[in-house]
């Protein structure tokens, strides 16, 4: 039987697809969904999410809901089924009456096997009345981060998917994402209700990708350097705004650069040209905004520059992941001021007060990312929960060019003393403060500023400090509490080393001086 089932899906993957084989967790996730089991897939983009429920969907009576938050994504995927002669249909606001009724009618009959759905839709009432009456096999949550508010892309009709979900019965869920930090998992797996489902994570490191930081000094002139190194090859520059992404393509055209822009205001035609331009290769570089290249998939893409930094270490790694698909050379390469950082905090000056915060706590993770000495690769895959255990990658300019190091094992000990002497519920900053006897009023109110260790640390400056704190976290001597933003704790590796310290060498951050050239033309 097993043996059978096993054959099915392997030919099934073979006619429908024509893919000889399974990559990476794929078969063992497909079994467990058609088990009917919750389950939770982390997996880069580009390692194959879709076919972990376009395939179980297929082999199943009944059809699957596949919620997804892009109705351009969503065509994509229907479209393409639609041509490997699956009837998947959508759901969503652009449908005309009669396509609606059609749908609803293929939906009833039995004929539609996927059909994806817009979580504004999902919760409409009419639309739930009749999937009731539908025979659903189970749920697909695609692009799963967004239900987090934690994440960087936060949908709050996503909150409702549950609530939904339980009208149409006890239906098994998929839930999947490319970027979820154990923060971001865990608000997932509590609001699909499924901490019991099994996690299939795959690793995030991409070791063809060469990630790099510059001080933005003459950001055109710099930009331009960077491409003239790379001429002829495929890459794509990301800018903060409109304007700015029409003004760079137009920089880099003037420049003999085969350049086109991309971003939500173009017209749809012109939008879509220049898509094709660029698969095609009729352009080299597309200067774009982040609503360029979710569920694009050119392999050659030798560049991503980003002209601005971008809002949280997650879309970074996102934007980042579109080069070096086919497993050749991938430069990544981000051009940091505090400046940008300053312009991006006063955009989120006019959101709600939880929003606010959510992004500072991001964009701060942003720059002690840029700053950082710490190779980028470990970096990146700390903030996703990772261990990356090698001490040189050799793949970021961190390891190519390290800072000088220091012996470290005193700072180190006194930064985790001080998170295990104020109780485990205090962030950096706090830490930094009671080591460096700071007088303030927390200190005070916590009667920190009576414990052995405050002050002990008043030789060095508090930005010496929050490098030595980060740093700990880094090598996991320190750990962020899951369930409380921002406080620090001590992680078992940490005890250890409080009873028994060892040599440990640290770097000093990178120093970024504020130029306010930055953004001189060549
Ligand atoms: P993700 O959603 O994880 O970003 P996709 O589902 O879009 O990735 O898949 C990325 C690419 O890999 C697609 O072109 C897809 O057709 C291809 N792909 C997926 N699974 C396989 C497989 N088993 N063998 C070969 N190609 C695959
Ligand atoms: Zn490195």
């Amino acid at each position: 039987m097993v043996i059978e089932e096993k054959d099915l899906l392997k030919s099934k993957l073979k006619e429908v697809f024509g893919y000889n084989q399974f990559r990476g967790n794929q078969e063992a996730i497909i079994n467990n969904i058609l088990n009917g089991r919750n389950t939770f897939v982390i997996m880069p983009t580009g390692a194959g999410k879709s076919l972990c429920y376009q395939l179980p969907a297929l082999v199943t009576d009944g059809l699957a809901i596949v919620i997804s938050p892009l109705i351009a994504l969503m065509k994509n995927q229907v479209d393409q089924l639609n041509a490997f002669g699956v009837n998947a249909q959508f759901l969503n606001s652009t449908l005309t009456k009669a396509e609606m009724n059609r749908v609803k009618k293929e939906t009833l009959d039995g004929s539609i096997k996927l059909l994806y759905v817009a979580p504004e839709s999902l919760t409409k009432e009419e639309n739930i009345d009749f999937l009731k009456k539908a025979n659903v096999s189970f749920v697909a949550v695609d692009e799963a981060h967004c239900i987090s508010e934690w994440g960087h892309d936060f949908r709050p009709e996503y909150r409702r998917i549950k609530e939904i979900i339980g009208l149409l019965g006890n239906l098994p869920i998929i839930a999947l994402t490319a970027t979820a930090t154990p923060k971001v998992q865990l608000d997932i797996q509590k609001n699909l209700h499924m901490e019991g489902a099994d996690v299939f994570k795959s690793s995030f490191n991409r070791t063809n990708l060469f990630y790099e930081v510059r001080q933005k000094k003459h950001a055109k002139k710099q930009l331009i350097q960077f491409l003239r190194d790379h001429k002829g090859k495929s890459g794509i520059v990301y800018c903060l705004s409109r304007k700015k992404v029409v003004e760079i393509a137009e920089l880099l055209n003037v420049n003999g650069f085969k350049a086109a822009p991309y971003h939500a205001g173009l017209e749809p035609a012109v939008r879509e040209k220049n898509q094709d331009d660029f698969l095609n290769e009729d352009v080299d570089i597309v200067v774009a905004t982040i609503a360029f290249g979710m569920g694009i998939d050119k392999p050659d893409v030798r560049f991503v520059v980003h002209y601005d930094v971008p809002k949280s270490l997650e879309g970074y790694y996102q934007e980042t992941g579109r080069s070096g698909r086919d497993g050749l050379e991938g430069k990544c390469l981000m051009f940091y001021s505090h400046n940008d950082i300053n312009k991006l905090e006063k955009f989120n000056k006019d959101k709600p007060v939880q929003e606010r915060e959510n992004a500072r706590v991001l964009l701060q993770e942003m720059s002690f990312y840029a700053e950082s000495p710490v190779c980028r690769r470990k970096q990146l895959l700390h903030y996703f929960g990772e261990e990356f255990t090698f001490d040189n990658c050799e793949m970021c300019d961190n390891c190519v060019v390290p800072k000088d190091k220091y012996e470290a094992k005193e700072y180190a000990k006194l930064a985790v003393e001080a998170a295990l002497k104020t109780g485990e519920r205090f962030g950096l900053n706090h830490l930094v403060d009671v080591i460096r006897g700071v007088e303030n009023q927390y200190v005070k109110s916590y009667d920190h500023h009576i414990l052995d260790i405050y002050g002990n640390g008043n030789e060095e400056s508090g930005d010496f400090w929050k490098s030595v704190v980060r740093q700990s976290l880094i090598y996991e001597l320190l750990e962020k509490d899951i369930d409380n933003i921002g406080v620090l704790k001590v992680s078992a590796k940490g005890r250890e080393f409080l009873n028994n310290p060892y040599s440990i060498s640290f770097a000093k951050d990178h120093e970024y001086t504020d130029t306010g050239d930055e953004e001189e033309s060549s």
